[in-house]
């Protein structure tokens, strides 16, 4: 069956669900994980790219005709996607530039590009070797969620070390969980990893960083690891208070998270994408402005108040007049992140 995504189109073997049974793995929920892929590529000005994962060749056949990228090695295990490969390569009618093709496990890649998008099933935990073949930008996508957010709390301790309940702001916490994780697996090797961009989609998490050599740079990142305070009770949030100053108990210590800038750049939005891709870059745009590791879920606001949810506009338009920054963010449909503490907002609710 051919499908059509972005400015590509891709042959792929019919197929019942989307598994990793499937003959040439193809998600169309990641294209917005693509979408957004090739406008980082493109702003970072990226010239050439390993996909060590290509499955169908999706994504890198996406780089080369989205963004500047003239230079693509395609790597899959599975032999029958690298058929596939080949055949999307002519139906793209791509022909100029430099096309690898290899048949490997990824960990025995060579080759060293300017930029790595490394796209497994799971965790990729144990493709982080791969950083070794990018000598400046990273992509990486994790699919097991529902251990970032601590809905599998015990999986993330035993497999990340990560101390998490499931809070009503889980994929933050999944999200800034993973950087720090992965902050940590680089300077193992000496090598700082910057985050230059990051958002949640459906089943996964997507996180771009810069990869710099330097211990005053990774000084720097560690220093922005730290913890987050959860009151089970309230749901109140807090950097630095371990006793809750509303329920006068003591919270959970959720971490080690990174509690720095998750993104530094900004990207347009393009009007053949997907709709939800434009509404995740649009609402980055705008949350990005506002220096918070967290945002406010309002359904567990009005919970732990025993009061209905004001609307939204209502609530942003009266921060917005006491003067604090407000912005929607892509974390949530019910979540507004903004500088204001905790207390007002609680106000906000009672009046
Ligand atoms: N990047 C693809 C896309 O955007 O559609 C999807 C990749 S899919 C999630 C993961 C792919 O990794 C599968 O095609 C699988 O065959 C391949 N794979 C699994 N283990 C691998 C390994 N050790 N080395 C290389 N490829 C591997």
């Amino acid at each position: 069956m051919i499908i059509k995504e972005g400015l590509a189109k891709i042959e792929i073997p019919d197929y019942n669900n989307i598994s990793k049974e499937m003959p040439v793995f193809y998600n169309p929920l990641s294209s917005i994980g693509r979408d957004i892929a090739v406008e980082v590529a493109s702003k970072l000005g990226i010239k050439n790219v390993l996909d060590p994962m290509s499955a169908s060749g999706i994504r890198g056949i996406r780089y080369y005709l989205e963004s500047n990228i003239r230079e693509v090695h395609f790597n899959d295990i599975n032999p029958i996607a690298i058929e596939y490969i080949k055949k999307n390569l002519e139906l793209n009618n791509i022909k100029e530039g430099k096309i690898i093709i290899s048949n490997l496990d990824a960990r025995a890649i060579e080759q060293k590009y300017e930029y790595i998008d490394i796209d497994p099933f799971g965790s990729a935990t144990p493709y982080l070797y791969l950083i070794n073949n990018t000598s400046k930008y990273l992509a990486i996508t994790y699919t097991d969620t529902a251990v970032w957010t601590g809905e599998k709390h015990r999986k993330a301790y035993i497999r990340y070390n990560f101390n998490v309940i499931k809070t009503p702001i889980k994929h933050e916490i999944g999200v800034r969980g993973l950087v720090a994780h992965l902050i940590n697996k680089g300077a193992e090797i000496e090598r700082a990893l910057i985050p230059i961009y990051a958002h949640s989609a459906y089943h996964y998490y997507r996180v771009y960083m810069l990869k710099r050599k330097g211990s005053n740079r990774i000084e720097k990142l560690k220093s922005q690891i730290g913890y987050l305070y959860y009151c089970p009770k309230c749901y109140y949030i807090s950097e630095s208070e371990s006793v809750c100053p509303y329920c006068k108990r003591k919270m959970f210590r959720i971490g080690p998270l990174y509690l720095g800038k998750l993104w530094a750049i900004k990207l347009d939005k393009r009007d053949y994408f997907n709709k939800q891709s434009n509404k995740i870059i649009e609402r980055i745009n705008e949350e990005s402005e506002i220096d918070k590791p967290y945002y406010y879920e309002l359904p567990s606001i009005a919970k732990a108040l025993k009061t209905n949810i004001p609307p939204m506009d209502k609530i942003m338009e009266k921060l917005k007049e006491l003067g604090y920054k407000v912005e929607r963010t892509h974390f949530s449909e019910n979540g507004i992140r903004t500088n204001a503490p905790y207390y007002i907002i609680k106000t906000i609710f009672s009046s």
